[in-house]
């Protein structure tokens, strides 16, 4: 999993960003990520749009990462919803095609 890092104000995004979100700097690194992180925030969304309508429902989680980040996702098909919670450990799994990075509950 790939992300940024800005090497003049130490901000990490990703995805990557051609430009550091934080300060506008381009002296940016390529950096990769553990892709391990707990889980933030949380929603279980029952009603998607485009590529998730077919998914629903599904958690849609805000992903506290092990360097700091916080990212948006959702948890992979599968998941036991009942079972979601604020602080849940969880892990990337794969990137869906025009969805973006998913991850899922670690072990
Ligand atoms: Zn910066």
């Amino acid at each position: 999993m790939n992300a940024m890092k800005c090497n003049d104000c130490g901000f990490s995004s990703t995805p990557p960003m051609p430009v550091c979100p934080s300060c506008g700097s381009e002296n940016l690194s390529a950096v990769e990520l553990s892709g391990k992180g707990q889980i933030y925030t949380y929603t279980i969304v029952h009603m998607g749009f485009g590529r998730m309508q077919e998914r629903c429902p599904y958690a849609l989680v805000v992903a506290e990462l092990e360097e700091g980040l916080k990212m948006t996702t959702a948890l992979i098909e599968g998941t036991d919803l009942e079972k979601v919670a604020v602080g849940d450990a969880i892990e990337f799994d794969h990137t869906a095609e025009g969805i973006g990075p998913l991850f899922r509950k670690s072990a």
